[in-house]
């Protein structure tokens, strides 16, 4: 396994639509075992391939329990609203406020090309439409309501401080 470059926010192949894998072979798997080390690396709960430059429709999500690897996910059931903090790795130091639905329900393959459904609700939730979007060009600035400022940002870290 290897750890993969972050790239960020500017770099144009996060502007593209990944395109859907058709293989399930050993380069896949590969691939896959380097985003889950590179997430797990960047302390991040999502990572998806656009992120790592490759333009394919798989993503990693950290339910809590495991890492879910997800190779053409789609989402098939949402309900409900949350209104949160979120932030992207490929946007370093940033957080912004979006409004996403509470819970969502996937489906994916995974690397052998086994279909497998996913529930989620509030962090996980948010995380799948996060890296979902990811997969279709679309970045969470596009969707924050309200991008936090540099004051909002430094408090945050403060508090976050205080409460450790
Ligand atoms: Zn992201």
């Amino acid at each position: 396994m290897a750890l993969r470059k972050i790239i960020v926010e500017g770099h144009p192949t996060l502007r593209k639509k990944s395109r859907p894998v058709e293989k399930f072979d050993d380069r896949l798997a590969t691939l896959i075992d380097d985003m889950k080390e590179t997430l797990v690396d960047a302390n991040g709960v999502g990572l998806a391939a656009p992120q790592v430059a490759i333009l394919r429709r798989i993503c990693i999500v950290d339910n809590g329990e495991e890492l879910l690897e997800l190779v053409n996910p789609e989402i098939i059931e949402q309900s409900g609203e949350q209104d949160g903090l979120e932030g992207c790795l490929s946007v370093p130091d940033k957080y912004g406020r979006v409004k996403r639905p509470n819970y969502v329900k996937i489906k994916a393959q995974d690397r052998h090309g086994v279909w497998h459904e996913y529930e989620g609700t509030e962090l996980v939730a948010r995380c799948f439409c996060h890296e979902i979007e990811h997969l279709d060009g679309h970045l969470y600035t596009e969707k924050a309501y309200h991008m936090l400022t540099d004051e909002e940002y430094e408090a945050l870290f403060t508090d976050d401080e205080e409460d450790a």
